[in-house]
């Protein structure tokens, strides 16, 4: 999911809609925006921001100097309007409404027992936990009542909420969700990613760290330290994949990090070939890397329809595998007869890279290569980023091996950890020090797994 939040604009929820537009590679299912002017406006859509978001017909129903939005994509609870974030609530401060990047590891468990206590769940998302976690809070003011919520919960959030007079920023304690602070003339901005701030003309301040909250009011920025410090541990899917590459993370950019993947690839598994192509979008910078380091010629050799979503993001299997389709087609001019290397982020499923396969193949290549700037996805996450349970896990069921044999290429390779953590700048991983998640890769996870860990002991 995508957060963005703006305080003390005229415009602020026009400000939002570009932001939110700007995210909207971090979730495509649904968009929303609270704002306030006295009075709370809520406006929730199904879909693309651009498809509701871009009418002054819409835009100025959400009045007010101050506002928060968010871009689902659907982790926890179904597809539906109940569902759409930012979540709104009268509490008895007044009115709130909340945007959440992430995914709580215990909010089955939470909900189980906030149930009992006589809490009426409006939707089926995770985040709905903090919302009634702040209602039955003892702390009188909206800030004490979030630090009393966001203590209670476990897993990966990266917040963005408004109250009558704030509007506020948290990060959970390790950092696994980005979150930046950006400024605007007078106002300032929280946003998911920094390419958010460059839309809207405003300038990066600066990462809000793990484990801080950032609550702007009319006086300014007020930091707090609501947890008890704990080392930083960054999803490094996000510079793999999930982040849009002209973003800046932790002072890392996105773009760079994919490059030089790619270029360690290339050190580490290089097979004689003609053209390096990649599997767009997100194989781009990797696959540029890789030319780069190989001196073999970058060449587009598959192009993307942009008139569909990221395929995985749809519901159904059907669908899904119909995207795939849709999507991309093979350009046969640069292809046929060469010895292709294909460079992708990451293989989940294994849909993509068999599709690709076969429809590079189909347009004449000699040899199909398959280079993926990851290593295998052998474990779901459990912190925001939607991968299918285990099972449907091709690295999960399979090695590399027979993996090169599911999706039929000449060869495959995965990026290995000490190339991935060369690439952003350590000399290796270790395990002792280890400023990433990376535990979709490793199975790893840096944080409690409570609901699931009660699931397994019941089943
Ligand atoms: P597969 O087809 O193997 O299941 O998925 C791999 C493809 O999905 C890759 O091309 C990759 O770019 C994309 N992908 C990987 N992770 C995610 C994700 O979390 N969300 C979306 N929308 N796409 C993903
Ligand atoms: Fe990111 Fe993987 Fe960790 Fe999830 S498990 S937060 S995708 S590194
Ligand atoms: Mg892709």
């Amino acid at each position: 999911c995508g957060v963005f939040g703006i305080l003390n604009h005229p415009q602020a929820a026009a400000i939002t809609a570009l932001g939110l537009h700007a995210l909207q590679h971090r979730g495509q299912e649904a968009a929303g925006i609270v704002s306030f002017d006295g009075d709370f406006h809520v406006e929730h859509t199904m879909g693309l921001v651009g498809d509701h978001f871009s009418t002054e017909a819409v835009i100025s129903k959400l009045k007010g100097p101050a506002a928060i939005g968010h871009v689902r994509y659907a982790t926890t609870g179904a597809a539906m309007m109940r569902n759409v974030q930012p979540l709104f609530a009268e509490l008895e401060f007044g009115g709130f409404a909340l945007a959440h990047n992430g995914n709580l590891t215990n909010a089955q468990s939470l909900r189980r027992q906030l149930v009992r206590r006589g809490c009426l769940f409006q939707s089926t998302t995770d985040t709905e936990v903090i919302v009634h976690l702040m209602a039955l809070a003892r702390g009188g003011s909206p800030v004490d009542r979030m630090i009393e919520a966001v203590r209670q919960v476990e897993g990966a959030f990266s917040l963005v909420a408004i109250t009558p007079k704030q509007v506020i920023g948290v990060r959970d304690a390790l950092g696994v969700r980005p979150l930046v602070l950006g400024k605007l003339g007078d106002s300032y901005i929280m946003a998911s990613e920094s390419c958010a701030l460059d839309i809207v003309g405003a300038d990066f301040v600066r990462d809000v760290e793990p484990g801080e909250m950032i609550v702007l009011d009319e006086s300014g920025v007020h930091s707090m330290r609501p947890f008890q410090q704990q080392p930083r541990r960054l999803c490094i899917f996000e510079y793999i994949y999930f982040a849009r590459p002209d973003s800046v993370i932790e002072g890392s950019s996105v773009y760079e990090a994919r490059r030089r993947i790619g270029e360690e690839l290339a050190i580490e598994a290089h097979v004689p070939a003609d053209a390096i192509v990649p599997v767009p979008d997100s194989g781009v910078p990797a696959a540029l890397g890789y030319a780069t380091q190989s001196g073999i010629p970058f060449e587009l050799g598959i192009i993307r329809n942009h008139y569909v979503g990221r395929t995985f993001i749809e519901p159904t299997d059907q669908i899904r595998h119909l995207g795939v389709k849709l999507k991309h087609n093979a350009n046969r001019r640069v292809i046929e007869g060469k010895r292709v290397i294909l460079v992708d982020d990451s293989i989940v499923r294994g849909t993509t890279s068999k599709k690709i396969v076969e429809m590079v193949r189909a347009a004449g290549a000699a040899e199909v290569h398959m280079r993926i700037s990851s290593p295998p996805t052998a474990h779901p996450c459990f912190y925001g980023i939607d991968t299918p349970e285990q099972d449907k896990l091709l690295a999960h069921r399979f090695s590399v091996e027979e993996m090169r044999e599911f999706i039929q290429a000449d060869s495959l390779a995965f990026i290995s950890f000490d190339g991935l953590y060369r690439a952003m700048g350590e000399p290796r991983r270790d395990p002792d020090a280890l400023r990433y998640c990376d535990a979709c890769f490793t199975g790893d996870y840096p944080i409690r797994l409570t609901d699931r860990d009660e699931r397994d002991s019941i089943e």
